[in-house]
């Protein structure tokens, strides 16, 4: 049985193939793209070669054979994703603003993705899980999705197991009050924490994402790292702070940066190394993940990221 797991949505990404080209014109678009926060994480930690598998539901579509068969091929075990007939795969249309911003349109929540429940998390497929990964993307998807998150995360404690998590929900949709709710099961269980800049004080309240940082390691959390993209990231433990600089890359799509990251993350942590060596290398495989077009297309090997760091 795989021992990393993540859960939530699988989704296509559809995208303007140039900047400043809205989403209410027509116009061209290029993708299919596999995609969803939680399955960008997975394939990376399977290129990187550690047993990992997804739990999640997809249409019986080309879009969802488009996302598992890039799953497969990259070695993540799909024997957790259920595909249903009734219900279509999950889809987000983006386009890229000259400003960095972007402009998404999801066809989510009435997708197959949001059919996910505590049921579709079973206690042998988790029989040897080492980590399990959230994100709270998927907490937004629905109660289903939002529960089987729960229970997964729990399940992995109850194992021993590491708890890491994204908290890229947005507050836009839900309200402030109520993400925090959310999510607080999940900082309960967490071990590492992976926020940007407005998630970590989404979440704490406070003014700046420096204090944020430091309140949530004060809370209990071991590891937090602020995610600041081609401006590095930001390690806290307790009683220290470490700045990690970004390696230098020709952006071309910053889209699954952080899942990358968190997915490189998991990896090393696994592997023994410190939460600071651990960043490093996630920063490698961050950097990376956003020199191609599509948000998996970047995600390097584990040889890849050797070459990538011995020449840099
Ligand atoms: P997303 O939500 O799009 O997945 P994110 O906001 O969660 O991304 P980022 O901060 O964009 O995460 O990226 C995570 C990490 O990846 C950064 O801390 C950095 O190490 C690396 N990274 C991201 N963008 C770049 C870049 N342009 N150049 C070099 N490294 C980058
Ligand atoms: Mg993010």
């Amino acid at each position: 049985m795989p021992q990393v797991l993540s859960l939530g949505e699988l989704l296509v990404e559809i995208m303007r193939p140039a900047v400043d080209q809205p989403l209410d014109e027509p116009g061209q678009f290029v993708g299919p793209f596999p995609s969803g926060a939680p399955a960008i994480f997975i394939d990376a930690v399977a290129r990187l070669g550690v047993s990992c598998g997804f739990i999640g539901v997809v249409g019986d579509d080309a879009f969802g054979r488009c996302v598992l068969r890039r799953l497969k091929c990259d070695g993540v075990d799909v024997r957790g994703v259920r595909v249903v007939s009734h219900r279509t795969t999950g889809i987000a249309f983006v386009s890229y603003r000259s400003d960095g911003s972007r402009q998404f349109l999801f066809h989510l929540p009435h997708s197959a993705a949001a059919l996910l429940t505590p049921e579709d998390v079973r206690e042998d497929y988790l029989r040897d899980v080492k980590a399990v990964h959230i994100t709270g993307s998927a907490l937004g998807v629905g109660e289903g999705v939002r529960e089987a998150c729960y229970r997964a995360a729990q399940i992995c404690k109850q194992r021993g197991g590491m708890v890491t998590f994204d908290p890229n929900i947005r507050p836009e949709i839900l309200g402030v009050e109520a993400v925090r709710v959310l999510c607080e099961p999940i900082l309960q269980a967490c071990d590492v924490l992976l926020p940007s800049s407005q998630e970590a004080t989404m979440l704490t309240g406070d003014a700046d994402e420096e204090t944020a940082c430091r309140n949530l390691v004060e809370r209990g959390i071991p590891i937090v790292v602020l995610k600041r993209g081609a401006q590095g990231c930001v390690v806290f433990t307790e009683g220290h702070r470490v700045e990690i600089p970004a390696y230098p890359v020709i952006e071309v799509d910053p889209t699954g940066a952080g899942d990358a990251f968190a997915g490189g993350m998991v990896v090393a942590l696994l592997r023994g190394m410190s939460a600071e060596e651990a960043a490093r290398f996630a920063s490698a495989i961050g950097a990376l993940a956003v020199t191609k077009q599509g948000p998996m297309e970047g995600l390097p090997t584990l040889s890849e990221v050797e070459s990538f760091l011995a020449s840099v």
